[in-house]
């Protein structure tokens, strides 16, 4: 999970392989949540974030979930510099 910071401005997307009905979260609050449920951290791998999800698909009812960093649409290559920067502070 660590890695998104090599993505900045990355989200995480959750997606039914399914159905391709997907949500997009926070790396950050990902991190936090698995921390307070003392379930990993920044070591955990995105494919076992994804084997943690536990809900259903709310489009098809299936359970299969996979995950993977994608930037929002609409994120420029200036901010992607901008958030780059930040993250080496
Ligand atoms: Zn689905």
């Amino acid at each position: 999970m660590g890695d998104f910071r090599r993505y900045p401005g990355c989200r995480l997307l959750i997606a039914c392989s399914a159905c391709s009905w997907s949500k997009a979260y926070d790396p950050e609050r990902v991190i936090d949540r698995l921390r307070a449920l003392r379930a990993g951290g920044h070591a955990t791998r995105v494919a076992d974030v994804a084997r943690r999800v536990q809900w259903t698909c709310p489009a098809c009812g299936r359970l299969r979930w996979r995950a993977q960093f994608a930037w929002p649409p609409g994120l420029k290559p200036r901010d992607i510099r901008r958030l780059a920067d930040r993250y080496r502070n």
